[in-house]
């Protein structure tokens, strides 16, 4: 028996989920048309689509998604703005579960530091514009990855004024460096210590997520569990 493609959990293979309904009028009556939008299978694969770095990870789950909502909004002191450590493929499941809410209606970057240079302040190609960095202002919320293993001269000045122009205006700013002490970076310079010092800092373990663990993830979970029941079906014949 060939295995089957097991179809998505929410959407059965349809790509959009209904999530409610709209009231209409129509001819004098009051009617409801379902209302539908993007299923978690299509949202993942766009998020993937879009950011590479979070394309080899497992689809992320509405239930992390939530989780990590509900973790990360809470804008205290920090307002928002976070130093991660740790794990890094479970920190970009992480970004990646954030991103599944709201990857329709709001604006989200993710990238190395020397991508900002490589993005954001060079002349544009097509144009020959300058692109500036004042262009990551406009994001709901900017991740940014202090791995770089290249050191462009311009890329501690050009990380430092980004996270500066994004706390002047209060946007929530992302950083994930591998260990604590962020002075290992190529990213990292002194100029920037005091505009750290609000940021809380969270380490990320493995474990933390239903979709993502140190274990098998859910697709490989249910994929074990396929091929157990084709076992058992064999079997029985
Ligand atoms: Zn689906």
């Amino acid at each position: 028996m060939a295995a089957e493609k097991i179809p998505c959990p929410y959407c059965k293979g349809a790509l959009f989920i209904n999530t409610g309904y709209t009231e209409k009028i129509q001819n004098g009556r009051l009617t409801l048309y379902p209302f539908a939008q993007p299923c978690y299978c299509e949202l993942n694969h766009s998020i993937g689509k879009k950011f590479g770095m979070l394309y080899a990870l497992p689809d992320a789950t509405p239930e992390d998604s939530e989780a990590v909502h509900k973790k990360y909004n809470e804008k205290g002191k920090n307002k928002g703005n976070f130093i991660f450590y740790g794990d890094e493929p479970s920190f970009r499941y992480t970004v990646k579960s954030y991103f599944l809410k709201g990857f329709t209606h709001s604006s989200y970057e993710l990238l190395e530091g020397v991508n900002i240079v490589d993005k954001y302040n060079r002349p544009d190609s097509d144009t020959g514009a300058r692109l500036s960095i004042g262009l990551l202002d406009q994001y709901d919320l900017v991740v940014i990855l202090f791995t770089s293993r290249s050191e462009p001269p311009t890329l501690k000045a050009c990380v430092a004024d980004v996270v500066k122009n994004r706390l002047r205006i209060e946007r929530p700013t992302w950083i994930y460096a591998p260990d604590k002490t962020l002075d290992t970076t190529k990213e990292y310079s002194k100029d920037l210590a005091p505009f750290l010092e609000t940021f809380s800092y969270v380490e990320i373990g493995s474990t933390a997520y239903t979709g993502f663990s140190d274990g098998d993830s859910e697709k490989v979970k249910n994929q074990k569990a396929r091929k157990l029941q084709d076992a058992l079906g064999s079997l029985k014949r």
